[in-house]
């Protein structure tokens, strides 16, 4: 397939710069051609950018991180200069893999209000979030000097990558605020739109055509996703199945699904062998496949690595072409382990990985209720409304 990725969230925890050329030796070795970084959201803001220096200052630190109303008293910082991101591409590049920068835009984005609070619609000073989940602070896309600026992010965003393609994310994006923002409602007005979905889908085609414009192309995760769309635009599913059989039809399609490529999941949720069945997607019109690793609950160097192979493994033999049982995938599987022993990254065993029955059922059910609130659960599922 052509694309053949893996994702990393720095932003819920930050890692080094070391730990990244790490994740290139392991998609060098595994033939992936992709590496996707998440480098902002709520929790965090995690890239230099030129003349916006509140953006590391203010938005790559906050104090603590808060799970089921515990706070670790632990602080967690940290940003890629710009001398970081180019010795990063630079390498990538040499081993023949493309760096995709994302910026999550227009929810996702507390850290970046943390800094710049008049970017939102209420224009209060809010903090670097300490808690996980969606929020209903977002950007005021009323607001033409907030879509300026926006759009200036991405030109700096583009200036320091190569990558053909720019990820704007685009999903999880609560329209509470706009119901009430005199700027968000004058412009509904004014473009004649009928109600605050309609306003989200106008951002997230403006944003778009605005990264064509710059001669690259657009991702954004399937929530983003409708009709208006230029062609161009690649989907990113993750959820809602009824996006992707939509999407299929006009738009090129990245496959990174909740139930089998989360890889911050327990192995119980998604073993290995649910991995392997992801090539059922391979029926859909897709040009490839990305695990993701996002890390709420990824606090380490070795903890990414243990969650991410050998299913990431498995993942890029569906993606280069796999179409057997594990079984006769386990040499290869094995191959892997003594590239990975050789460079000293760390892996869950391919019979941890394996696991099945009652003890994953009950792995996945106490991960699942710390990672989600029943609020955040109603929205996935599109009951909010
Ligand atoms: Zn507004």
């Amino acid at each position: 397939m052509d694309y053949r990725g893996v994702m990393v969230d720095v932003s819920r925890h930050f890692f080094e710069i070391d730990t990244l050329e790490e994740v290139i030796k392991v998609c060098k070795i595994l033939n992936l051609n992709y590496l996707h970084l998440h480098l902002t959201d709520d929790q965090g803001w995690r890239i230099e950018l030129d003349g916006l220096p509140r953006l590391t200052e203010i938005a790559s630190r906050r104090s603590s991180t808060i799970v089921r109303g515990k706070s670790s008293g632990i602080s967690v910082e940290g940003y890629y200069s710009r001398e970081d991101i180019k010795s990063l591409v630079s390498l990538a590049q040499d081993n023949g893999i493309n760096i995709i920068p994302e910026i999550d835009i227009p929810g996702h984005v507390l850290a970046l209000l943390a800094a710049y609070p008049d970017l939102s619609c209420v224009g209060n000073q809010l903090s670097v979030s300490e808690s996980f989940g969606i929020f209903e602070e977002v950007l005021c896309v009323g607001n033409d000097l907030v879509v300026s600026k926006v759009k200036e992010i991405i030109r700096k965003l583009v200036d320091m990558f190569p990558s053909e393609y720019i990820h704007i994310g685009c999903d999880e994006v609560p329209t509470k605020r706009w119901k009430s923002c005199p700027k968000c409602q004058q412009k509904m007005r004014a473009l004649n739109l009928e109600n605050e979905k309609s306003l989200y889908h106008y951002f997230v085609k403006e944003m778009t055509d605005y990264v064509l414009s710059l001669h690259r192309i657009p991702i954004i995760w399937s929530d983003g996703y409708h009709k208006k769309l230029d062609e161009r635009v690649v989907i990113q599913h993750w959820n809602h199945r009824k996006i992707l059989n939509e999407a299929c039809k006009k738009h090129p399609v990245i496959i990174s699904d909740l139930r089998h490529h989360y890889f911050d999941y327990p192995h119980g949720f998604s073993p290995v062998q649910k991995v392997l069945k992801s090539k059922s997607f391979n029926n859909y019109n897709i040009i490839g496949y990305e695990g993701t690793l996002w890390t709420e609950h990824i606090d380490s160097r070795e903890k990414l690595f243990k969650q991410m192979l050998p299913r990431l493994c498995v993942l890029a033999e569906v993606a280069n072409g796999y179409n057997g049982q594990l079984g006769d995938l386990i040499p290869r599987l094995k191959v892997y382990q003594k590239a990975f022993d050789q460079e000293d990254i760390p892996y869950t065993s391919i019979e941890d990985a394996s696991i099945t029955g009652i003890k994953a059922m009950l792995e996945s059910v106490c991960f699942l209720s710390r990672l989600i609130t029943f609020n955040d659960l109603l929205y996935v599922l599109g009951l909010n409304n």
